[in-house]
């Protein structure tokens, strides 16, 4: 496995439970890490909802992923819980084609517009609620790194290139390295990034309206409010941790260049500065108004924030998940990167289908998947 973030953790531990013998070789080491927005595991907020991806075979994907992440709730897996979340719009939208596919899905009346997360001055035109896996990643991702370590896997500090790949010990490979991918697939690197910035402030508590729900929302305000330099229009975004509040979000497109530099929107005004990186002012402005307005409390009373800002990998080329194989010297080669927003919400899905692609490629029966979840007891 080459990756030890999110989606290589994920399919590394996938197959160990299933009885294969595995080793995730990361470039870098996830506990000691020097920031950096192209380490997409770094920064997810991290709800399962399938954001800012592309795949024709995404509900599927999306689906299997629930199913797991229900698997893992009901088992009390550390990090993982549910949300009441609220997507909401000041102009009309289509529900999304997914919805099928979300637990507790409905369409808000009107009458229950009003009573959704709101920001005091811009009126909501259609919204959704929904029951919402989410992933507290401060507890979520160490839990599934023990967990794959006490499975028996191993993780090696090590970058990889693709002239290498046919020298390693194993016969599968799979390319789990996100910014890294292209350059193993033998692909020319040529990004489409979308960048977030997240604002995380300390010692909130978890914003509930009841008190044994805790609530998320994304709120897309409409271009008047927030826009890319590009027009884009862009939502803002609030979910509650143990241990802090996650505040986001944007989308600036763009790609980086060969040294790593950013080549693509850039923040428009007004932005604010914190620390020193300048974030879009309406992140902090827009979630206070609706978080006051909604929960009755007010965020600018906790002072311990920091500005974090990532890359979400879109495709190299074009917008697309690379979840695909090939023949590389008598091995087998899987590549899986290009997840977008939603690393986390198809970790599972992509484990899964990777898994499918290892027994058809070997001519054996797959793993339904009960026998899967079965597998992952912890
Ligand atoms: C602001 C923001 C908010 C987000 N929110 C969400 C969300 O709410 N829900 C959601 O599902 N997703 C979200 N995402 C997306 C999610 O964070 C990513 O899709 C996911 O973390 C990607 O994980 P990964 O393991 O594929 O890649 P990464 O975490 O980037 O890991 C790549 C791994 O590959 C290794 N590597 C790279 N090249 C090589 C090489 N040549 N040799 C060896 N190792 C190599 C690296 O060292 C690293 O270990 C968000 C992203 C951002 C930026």
């Amino acid at each position: 496995m080459i990756g030890g973030g999110v989606s290589g953790i994920t399919c590394a531990l996938l197959l160990q439970k299933s009885g294969f013998v595995t080793e995730v070789i990361s470039k870098d080491d996830f506990e000691r890490v020097d920031p950096s927005p192209s380490l997409g595991s770094l920064y997810p907020a991290a709800s399962i909802i399938p954001h800012s991806v592309k795949h024709p075979n995404l509900n599927s994907l999306f689906e299997r992923s629930q199913k797991v992440f229900k698997h893992l709730n009901l088992a009390a897996f550390q990090g993982l819980k549910t949300h009441l979340h609220f997507e909401l719009f000041s102009e009309k939208q289509r529900k999304p084609e997914y919805h099928h596919l979300l637990k507790k899905f409905k369409v808000l009346k009107s009458h229950e517009l009003s009573k959704a997360p709101s920001h005091p001055e811009i009126p909501i035109q259609f919204g959704y609620q929904f029951e919402c896996f989410f992933a507290d990643w401060n507890i979520y991702f160490p839990a599934l790194v023990k967990a794959y370590l006490e499975s028996g896997g191993i993780i090696t500090k090590k970058e990889l290139k693709r002239d290498q790949i046919v020298s390693l010990d194993s016969d599968i490979i799979i390319n789990c390295a996100q910014l890294g991918g292209p350059e193993l697939a033998g692909e020319e690197f040529e990004p489409v990034i979308y960048m977030g910035h997240l604002v995380k402030i300390n010692g909130v508590p978890p914003l509930k309206k009841d008190p044994n729900e805790t609530v998320s929302y994304n709120f897309t305000p409409g271009k008047k409010y927030y826009q890319s330099e590009k027009g884009h229009l862009l939502d803002v975004y609030c979910y509650s941790r143990e241990s802090d509040l996650v505040l986001g979000g944007s989308r600036l497109t763009g790609t980086i260049s060969e040294n790593g530099d950013w080549v693509g929107e850039k923040v428009i005004e007004p932005s604010i500065k914190i620390g020193k990186w300048v974030i879009p002012e309406q992140i902090f402005s827009l979630n206070s108004e609706i978080i006051k307005n909604y929960f009755g409390s007010d965020i600018s009373s906790y002072k311990e924030r920091s500005v974090h800002i990532g890359y979400r990998f879109m495709g190299n080329k074009e917008i697309g998940l690379n979840l695909s194989s090939e023949q590389l010297g008598g091995k087998l080669l899987i590549h899986n990167f290009g997840h977008g927003g939603a690393g986390v919400t198809l970790s599972w899905g992509c484990a899964i289908e990777i898994q499918k692609m290892i027994s058809q490629h070997y001519g054996v029966k797959n793993s339904e998947l009960p026998e899967l979840l079965n597998s992952l007891s912890f």
